[in-house]
């Protein structure tokens, strides 16, 4: 086929693409003019509709390699050797911001990695940060109202944000994260990634250990000092995006190390936090790093619109040996990803190539909208069939596992949300705790109402009295009762 030759949509050579068919060379212009039609409609098509959390990114391609055999706690199939490479798709974001918004605002980012593996597709849809503002799904959507915009005015509403915050104690440990220095990488290159949420890992004899990822940065953890970030917004919005295709478009790959911590199953019963709160971490004291592997970017996507906007990640997409906790962000997360994709993406999402397993895929869906491969052609198209079609494979059922309780809605048993937040701030060198400060009191200037400023300096003083008298002296506030 001759690439040079411009054609329809259809597949018809174009006759003229400058000037639209009119009745005369004035006009007006002819409806049966189709090319222009098509080309005009397709135009007015060119978007899908932005994530509504996320929806600013950037993605690369790379390999993710098994540096340590943990076998004995899983029997994941991609970490089943030493030297094994799998491919991996990732894509990095802000939260709050939409697609068009400045990358070096202070907000957590998006740390959405693909494994493509032999057994299916593998997400890890983490942040680069280890905790999360709430950790129950049923508060999301008011938390995420909060950081965005005002019903009248569009603008971005202190107010809200803190007033949630005050009221969603729980938030304080991400708080101290977000206003800490982490809280503006300097390029996506240099900040860690976690998984945040613990999950859980089978290995071949049907033992499960609980797990939690964190991804260490082989280029350093660097940040921005917040003006260089406010003038880069200005200067360049998309200043995180270039760096990284710069990056590794002059072979300069980006690393991380792969890390878990492993926690056995009935740990879960005593520990001092609940570990499946994903407003807490697990101390590395109690549960050490344990290197599993490297991941390497060393590709950038051939075009954005296939590659980064069109990904879907959820943390429901697992493979046999890695399983989910009863996490409550998780659960709703489960339902909540994948269900974003499909109305934003399409049903058949999954099909697309920057989606599509590199394992085979067999079953029985079928049809939905924009359905491009053959559909499962003339096979079997319903399950159990006498037709040989595909059958399940019992030793990859998830591991069962007792549950508890009464079914009712309530809240976590451990209500602790200060003592991890303060561990944070004193972790924390003096200078870095005057910066904490101040981007807190730089924050919180802006909002009205001194109820909600006392309530939030409340828990500072709780997580570190000086913590709280510092946010409280900058605010020329005095503590609360
Ligand atoms: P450890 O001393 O064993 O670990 C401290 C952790 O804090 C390391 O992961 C370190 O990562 C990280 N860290 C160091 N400096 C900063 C900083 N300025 N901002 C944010 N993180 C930093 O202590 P624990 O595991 O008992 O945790 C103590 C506190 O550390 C926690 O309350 C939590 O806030 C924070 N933290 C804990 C993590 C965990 O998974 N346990 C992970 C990240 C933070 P590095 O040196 O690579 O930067």
């Amino acid at each position: 086929m001759n690439k040079n030759k411009l054609t329809t949509s259809w597949g018809a050579p174009v006759g003229d693409n400058q000037n639209s068919m009119t009745a005369g060379s004035r006009g007006p212009t002819l409806i049966q003019d189709v090319h222009l039609l098509e080309k005009l409609a397709h135009f007015n098509r060119e978007r899908v509709p932005e994530r509504v959390v996320h929806a600013k990114g950037a993605g690369a391609h790379g390999y993710f390699e098994v540096t340590q055999d943990l076998t004995k706690y899983t029997k994941a199939d991609f970490l089943s050797e030493v030297g094994k490479r799998t491919p991996m798709f990732i894509r990095f974001s802000t939260v709050a911001g939409e697609n068009g918004s400045s990358d070096t605002v202070r907000d957590p980012r998006g740390f959405a990695v693909k494994f493509y593996t032999e057994e299916g597709n593998y997400d890890l849809v983490g942040n680069n940060t280890p905790v999360f503002f709430i950790r129950d799904a049923i508060k999301f959507p008011d938390f995420i109202h909060t950081q965005k915009r005002h019903p009248q005015t569009h603008l971005k509403n202190p107010n809200a944000v803190w007033d949630f915050w005050s009221l969603s104690p729980e938030s304080l440990h991400q708080v101290t994260i977000l206003m800490s220095d982490r809280g503006i990488p300097a390029t996506l290159r240099h900040m860690h990634g976690f998984g945040s949420h613990t999950f859980k890992w089978v290995n071949a004899e049907g033992q499960g250990v609980w797990v939690k990822y964190h991804f260490k940065t082989e280029q350093g953890v660097q940040n921005l000092a917040p003006d260089v970030a406010a003038q880069l917004a200005g200067e360049n919005p998309d200043y995180h995006t270039e760096d990284l295709f710069n990056a590794i478009d002059q072979g300069d790959f980006p690393a991380w190390k792969l890390c878990v911590q492993i926690m056995p199953l009935e740990d879960a019963n005593t520990y001092r936090f609940d570990p499946f709160d994903v407003t807490k971490v697990w101390s590395q004291k109690d549960y050490p790093l344990i290197e599993v592997g490297r991941m390497v970017l060393d590709r950038n996507p051939d075009n954005y619109f296939a590659e980064v906007e069109q990904a879907t990640f959820s943390p429901g997409t697992l493979v046999p040996g890695i399983e989910v906790s009863p996490d409550k962000m998780l659960q709703g997360r489960l339902f909540a990803y994948a269900d974003a994709h499909r109305y934003r993406v399409g049903a058949n999402h999954n099909s697309l190539p920057i989606n599509r397993p590199k394992a085979e895929v067999n079953n029985y869906q079928r049809d939905g909208q924009m359905r491009s491969d053959n559909n499962g052609g003339s096979s079997v198209y319903y399950e159990p069939n006498s037709f040989s079609g595909p059958t399940e494979t019992p030793h990859n059922k998830p591991a069962s596992y007792e549950v508890s309780g009464a079914a009712d809605s309530v809240a976590y048993d451990h209500d602790d949300h200060y003592t991890q937040a303060g561990d944070l701030y004193r972790l924390l060198s003096v200078e870095e705790r005057e910066r904490l400060v101040q981007t807190i009191v730089g924050a919180m200037k802006p909002v009205e109402k001194d109820e909600i400023k006392l309530r939030q300096i409340g828990h500072f003083y709780k997580a570190d009295p000086e913590y709280g008298k510092g946010v409280a002296a900058g605010l020329g506030l005095s503590i609360p009762e």
